[in-house]
C-alpha cells in the first residue's frame, strides 16, 4: 500500500470512484425543492467573563442551502466562521435566529449533520475501521451492515489496508480521510467541513481537496464547507460565500461557474485568477479591518 504522499491525485480520484454509491444521486432529490437548509437571522453574542465585554461573533446572518450545494464559507481568521457551523451543527445555540434542517428547526446535534473539524478528532482507542462504525453502532445497525458500509467508505477516501491501524499509525491526511468517512458513513442530510485541511501540508491539502470533489461529484453530497483558504474556497465550491471581520455576516455571495468533473488544472486557468484576485480584494479588506 503506497504511503498517501507518494499517491497521485488520479489514484485518489479512480479510489474515490471504485465503488458504486450508496443510495444513489437521485436519492437527495426532494420533492418542492425547497432548501435542505436554512439558516435565519443567526446571531451569537458571547457573554464577557468576569465582567469584561461582551463579544460580537456574529452579526444576523441568513443564508439558504439547496440539495447538492457546495458552499464555501470564506472569511478572514475570526469572523464567526465556527461559530456559525457550531450553531449549523447543534453544537452551540444563536443568541436570535434560528436553524432548520428540512424545515425542521434545529436543537442540537443529530446524526443528520455529519461534522469534519481542523483539529484530528478520532478517537485513538479505535482502529479506522471502529471509528468509521462509531456511529453505526449507535444507531444499532447490525454488525454485517456495519462492515459493509465500512468497507464501501474505507475504499471511497482510498484507505484500503489501514482498515485495522490506529489513528496515531496515520498520517494527518489520513486521519482526516477517514474523519471524513466516520461522517459519511452516517449518510447524513448534510456533511459540515470546519477548515477539514487547514493542518495538512500543502501537496496533501490539494489531494484532499481533489478526493472531497471526487466524492461530491459522484454521490451529490450537500455540503457546508468553512475555510479561510481562497483558492480552496473557489475550487471547491458551487458557490463561496463572503464574510465580513467580526462581527461577521455574509458581504457577498459568488458563484463558481467551473464545471464538473472539475480537475486541479483550472486552479491555473484565467478565469480561476480573475475569481481570485476578486475574493483576494474582498477578504484582504476585511483582514485590515480586524487589523
Ligand atoms: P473563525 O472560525 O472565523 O476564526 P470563531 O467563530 O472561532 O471565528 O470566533 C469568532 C469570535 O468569537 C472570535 O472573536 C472568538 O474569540 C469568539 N468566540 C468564539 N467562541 C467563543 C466562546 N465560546 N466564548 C467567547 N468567545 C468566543
Ligand atoms: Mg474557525
Amino acid at each position: 500500500m503506497p504511503h498517501e504522499s507518494a499517491m497521485s491525485a488520479g489514484g485518489l480520484r479512480d479510489a474515490a470512484n471504485a465503488v458504486p454509491p450508496r443510495g444513489g444521486a437521485a436519492a437527495s432529490a426532494r420533492p418542492g425543492g425547497d432548501h435542505a437548509l436554512a439558516i435565519l437571522d443567526v446571531s451569537r453574542t458571547f457573554a464577557g467573563m468576569r465582567g469584561s465585554a461582551p463579544t460580537q461573533a456574529l452579526l444576523p446572518t441568513s443564508l439558504a442551502v439547496a440539495d447538492n450545494d457546495f458552499i464555501t464559507i470564506l472569511g478572514p481568521s475570526g469572523c464567526g466562521k465556527s461559530t456559525l457551523l457550531r450553531i449549523v451543527a447543534g453544537l452551540d445555540v444563536p443568541t436570535t435566529g434560528e436553524v432548520r434542517l428540512d424545515g425542521r428547526p434545529v436543537r442540537g446535534p443529530g446524526a443528520d449533520r455529519g461534522m469534519v473539524f481542523q483539529s484530528y478528532t478520532l478517537f485513538p482507542w479505535l482502529t479506522v475501521e471502529e471509528n468509521i462504525c462509531f456511529g453505526l453502532r449507535e444507531k444499532g445497525i447490525a454488525r454485517a451492515r456495519q462492515a459493509q458500509i465500512a468497507a464501501h467508505y474505507v475504499a471511497t477516501v482510498g484507505l484500503a489496508g489501514f482498515e485495522r491501524h490506529y489513528p496515531k499509525m496515520l498520517s494527518g491526511g489520513m486521519q482526516q480521510r477517514t474523519a471524513i468517512a466516520r461522517a459519511l458513513a452516517n449518510e447524513p442530510r448534510i456533511l459540515l467541513l470546519d477548515e477539514p485541511f487547514g493542518a495538512l501540508d500543502n501537496q496533501t491539502r490539494a489531494l484532499m481537496q481533489e478526493l472531497l470533489l471526487a466524492i461530491w461529484e459522484r454521490e451529490r453530497k450537500t455540503v457546508l464547507f468553512v475555510t479561510h483558504d481562497i483558492e480552496e474556497a473557489i475550487f471547491m465550491a458551487n458557490r463561496v460565500v463572503v464574510m465580513t471581520a467580526r462581527p461577521g455576516r455574509i458581504k457577498a455571495e459568488v458563484a463558481v461557474p467551473f464545471p464538473h468533473p472539475r480537475h486541479y488544472t483550472v486552479k491555473t486557468s484565467p478565469a480561476f485568477s480573475d475569481l481570485k484576485a476578486r475574493l483576494t480584494e474582498e477578504i484582504r479588506v476585511e483582514a485590515l479591518k480586524s487589523a
